[in-house]
């Protein structure tokens, strides 16, 4: 059976981005700490969202069009194993320069 991953341009369908941390950046208008993606996030991970129907947090990042913060003990773990602190609703894109290559590897994509 061929993999579900299929090459589109450079973004894989049936998988999202995410980054294994987060900032808290002082919000200048409300004053409150904000999480954001860090300029130095390091390796761009890839998620699955396997096969439908998604439930929890893969429901969450198919839904959504903004940044998904896990704070806490909360984590997802990417295609090769670490656990990412961001969920970003975009398709992992194996040719992004931070794209992790283990990732890639896992999910049957060349960069
Ligand atoms: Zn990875």
């Amino acid at each position: 059976m061929a993999p579900p991953y299929r090459c589109l341009m450079a973004n894989v369908t049936g998988t999202f981005r995410a980054v294994e941390r987060y900032e808290l950046v002082k919000d200048p208008v409300a004053g409150g700490l904000d999480p954001a993606i860090p300029d130095d996030y390091g390796v761009l991970h890839a998620g699955l969202l396997g096969p439908e129907p998604w439930s929890g947090l893969r429901e969450q990042v198919a839904d959504a069009t903004e940044p998904i913060f896990l704070f806490g003990g909360r984590a997802f773990e990417a295609a090769c194993g670490r656990y990412a602190k961001v969920l970003i609703p975009k398709p992992f894109d194996s040719e992004h320069p931070q794209a992790c290559p283990r990732c890639m590897a896992a999910i049957g994509v060349k960069g």
